[in-house]
């Protein structure tokens, strides 16, 4: 099992827990280092830093963005969360949220579905996600489960499908930039394109900067696995691996559970890259 976990949620987006809670769990696991990456949302940090019981903190974030009319995550690592691009890109992202979820509680209404609002005003969130109102359909006996509520309400075919505007691919890899991060295509492999898109995202994400490509993570089978390494390879990308962890209820996405890097000096790993190196050589 890997060290280190560069892909987590808390409740400041769709996570369960606290940050808090996450670095007692990420130690329990054997994790040395651990990013958190909530979605547009950097507001977990400092509560994660100030408990980290020596765990290392990467500063991170998952910014949803438009790739030729597709939905792609970036994962920006080692960012400085306080630097007005970043900072202001996530709050825009923020209001696009809040936005999609007004359209979301309008839809909702028209099915007689009323009170969302009020239930999402009592959350500990500072971004909110499909997943907040997936909560409020299941808690309200309207769906069974959160993959009921995707498919009936929500997904791309559910009911009040609602999509958001998404910053553009190069505006996330810019913002990651600038803030001194590392971007990083998160989970490559979940996207419905076929391999010939995706060698094009992957050009276009080179092409404006982007530095890093998630070729590890929980349930990614070995031949996927084998075609992100030669795709990094290919790009001269760096490799970086995290649980998308959300909840310890998801059994399948546990901190740190997720192939290790195999390092064995054909990919480069995100620990070889220049800004990583600096950072180690803070902390040594
Ligand atoms: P959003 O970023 O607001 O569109 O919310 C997307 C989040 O919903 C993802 O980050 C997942 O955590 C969660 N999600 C997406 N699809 C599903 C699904 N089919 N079932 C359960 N959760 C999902
Ligand atoms: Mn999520
Ligand atoms: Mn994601
Ligand atoms: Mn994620």
């Amino acid at each position: 099992m890997p060290f280190f976990d560069f892909h987590t949620h808390s409740h400041f987006s769709d996570g369960e827990h606290s940050p808090q809670h996450l670095a007692k769990i990420a130690l329990e696991a054997g994790i040395k280092q651990l990013a958190l990456t909530d979605h547009d949302c950097v507001d977990g940090l400092p509560e994660l830093k100030s408990n980290a019981l020596g765990l290392e903190v990467i500063n991170g974030v998952e910014i949803s963005s438009t790739w030729q009319n597709t939905e792609i995550h970036i994962l920006g690592l080692l960012i400085d969360p306080g630097h007005k691009a970043i900072s202001e890109l996530l709050e825009n992202q923020q209001h696009l949220r809040r936005e999609r979820i007004e359209r979301i509680h309008q839809k909702l209404c028209k099915l007689g579905i009323s009170g969302l609002l009020e239930y999402l005003e009592n959350l500990n969130c500072k971004a909110l996600t499909r997943t907040h109102v997936s909560n409020f359909l299941v808690s309200e006996g309207h769906s069974k489960n959160n993959q009921k509520a995707f498919k009936v309400f929500l997904g791309k075919k559910g009911k009040v499908y609602s999509p958001a505007n998404w910053c553009d691919l190069t505006e996330s890899v810019n913002a990651i930039a600038a803030s001194g991060g590392i971007a990083v295509i998160a989970h490559p492999s979940r996207y419905s394109i076929s391999s010939r898109a995706l060698n094009a995202l992957v050009k276009d994400f080179r092409n404006a900067g982007g530095e890093g490509l998630e070729i590890s993570y929980p349930n990614i089978d070995q031949a996927t696995r084998k075609n992100l390494k030669t795709l990094a390879i290919k790009n001269n990308l760096y490799c970086s691996g995290g649980s998308d962890f959300h909840s310890c209820s998801r059994t399948w996405a546990q901190i740190g559970k997720f192939p290790t890097l195999q390092d064995n000096g054909e990919i480069k790993t995100i620990f070889e890259h220049p800004s990583w190196k600096a950072r180690q050589n803070l902390h040594s």
